[in-house]
């Protein structure tokens, strides 16, 4: 069994991180305080290979069985989210140091339009609260300065999982969760990395 892409995808996250924080800085592009309106879909599509970081550290926690009973009785809305009791305060994302490529790109992603020229892909709430900044980064991606851009890192992704295809968030959270179980129960193989303690 070849070794799971635990820390290439760790290494692609940082890296997309990165590309956000300088994009933001020459936008002044931000979310909404507390806003949470992007999370509590669960029809959000990802791969399985992106929720592979979040499995290996809900494995390593301790409280696997907890995430497990949530995932059996997960309804329409993603596990990983937890409202906050106050409504207007939305809530928070408890996997948000591992969570998927769209969730960091979302509201701070760039596509290029057929014209081959970059648009800005950003949210409502941005949109509403923060006109300037999305004028600035529409003016400077008119300029075509480096941004984070959505196709790029979906062709990285494919890149470490060929077989990778989008389902919904929950879906995918629980097989990798199912891949990182299985993979660690098996003994190495030679030349393989083990697979990383998160957490
Ligand atoms: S993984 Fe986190 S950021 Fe992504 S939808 Fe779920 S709660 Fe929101």
């Amino acid at each position: 069994m070849s070794p799971l892409p635990v820390a290439d995808m760790q290494g692609l996250y940082a890296e997309i991180d990165r590309a956000i924080t300088a994009f933001k800085l020459a936008t002044g592009l931000r979310c909404r305080s507390q806003c949470g309106q992007c999370c509590p879909e669960a029809s959000i599509a990802v791969t399985m290979v992106e929720m592979l970081p979040a499995a290996a550290a809900l494995l390593a926690s301790g409280d696997i069985q907890h995430w497990l009973a949530k995932l059996a009785d997960a309804g329409r809305t993603c596990v990983a989210f937890s409202p906050d009791p106050l409504p207007e305060t939305g809530g928070h994302c408890r996997i948000y140091e591992h969570r998927p490529v769209v969730c960091r790109l979302f509201g701070f992603a760039a596509i290029r339009n057929r014209l081959g020229k970059l648009e800005l892909s950003t949210c409502r709430p941005i949109r509403q609260d923060f006109p300037e900044a999305v004028s600035r980064a529409e003016a400077l991606l008119a300029k075509d300065i480096p941004a984070p851009l959505l196709t790029g890192y979906s062709q990285r992704l494919f890149g470490l999982d060929p077989t990778a295809h989008p389902m919904p968030i929950n879906q995918a959270l629980a097989r990798a969760i199912q891949r990182c179980g299985l993979f660690s129960t098996l003994d190495t193989p030679p030349g393989a990395e083990p697979l990383p303690r998160a957490g």
